[in-house]
């Protein structure tokens, strides 16, 4: 956990929840075999990876 100025709680941008078990950044291959990139790590890759 990482604190602010004031001592408040700030939620870490490179926190993991407790669902995030991807693997570097991946999750996997979809049923086509095309890797599957988490989206919590790779936000960047929401859009036009399935093409
Ligand atoms: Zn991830």
């Amino acid at each position: 956990m990482t604190y602010d100025r004031y001592g408040e709680p700030v939620e870490d941008e490179t926190g993991q929840d407790d669902t995030h078990t991807c693997d570097n950044g991946w999750l996997g291959e979809d049923y086509a075999g095309r890797p599957i990139p988490c989206l919590t790590c790779r936000p960047h890759l929401q859009k036009g990876y399935t093409r």
